[in-house]
């Protein structure tokens, strides 16, 4: 992490003293539930405030699972799919690094492609299926994720969305919404049973119709007609 932070004052051409640091997990509170999710909500506003976001991936193996923990480790956990979506939102790829060992080095081509389908990734409650009927993880990112979609859908709705908007709005494109923000999710338990329940729901229509709402002064809605009133009176000449 010293040398990642040593890179990024290089990027920014300031000296170290002058860079405030993040660290996920580390700046999350873990044992206190109202705390943590409180941080989790605040997820998408902590990486997209950053100016520079850096995936520190040294070769390194899990202490509970002994799995390697590496880049590609990385890009399959929901939690750190989450992150970088919501910076990519704000800041585009050219602000994301890898270092690892040997490099700092921006992310490989592709590689947001693979990520932005946050609910493909894996979860630590989904591996232990969920004991105890506690609920899915993934249930606490359906709010930061729905700020982020009415973000990149008022922004494409306006025609000028900025070309971080632009770049997540067309992986929301080919990608499907569906995909990317799944109305149901399956909850696999440790009794053999999966339940199925819903995540966003309709949600994701509701906001569009909301942001069409915000912006009736752009949008053409073909419901509105301008020659039958909505409502008359009758008055006396
Ligand atoms: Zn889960």
């Amino acid at each position: 992490m010293k040398t990642a932070a040593v890179n990024v004052a290089k990027e920014l051409q300031v000296p170290t003293s002058q860079i405030h640091i993040w660290i996920d997990i580390l700046s999350i509170p873990q044992k206190h539930a109202g705390m943590k999710a409180m941080a989790v909500d605040s997820l998408y506003a902590f990486a997209q405030c950053a100016d520079i976001m850096v995936i520190i991936v040294p070769d390194c193996w899990h202490e509970d699972t002994g799995v390697k923990a590496d880049a590609l480790s990385y890009s399959e956990r929901v939690w750190t799919r989450v992150e970088q979506l919501a910076h990519c939102s704000q800041h585009g790829v050219a602000s994301m690094f890898i270092q690892t060992a040997e490099t700092f080095r921006q992310l490989p081509d592709g590689w947001m492609e693979t990520v932005c389908t946050v609910f493909d990734g894996t979860m630590t409650c989904c591996r232990k299926k969920h004991p105890n009927g506690c609920r899915c993880d993934k249930q606490t990112l359906v709010i930061p994720l729905l700020a982020l979609y009415h973000n990149i859908y008022k922004q494409n709705l306006s025609g000028y969305p900025s070309a971080a908007a632009k770049f997540i709005w067309d992986l929301i494109q080919k990608k499907g919404k569906d995909r990317m923000f799944p109305p149901n999710i399956q909850i696999a338990r440790d009794t053999g049973i999966t339940e199925v329940h819903e995540l966003f729901g309709d949600t994701i229509n509701r906001i569009e119709k909301i942001v069409v709402g915000e912006n009736t002064d752009f949008v053409w809605s073909p419901t509105v007609s301008f020659i039958k009133p909505v409502h008359s009176i009758s008055c006396e000449l």
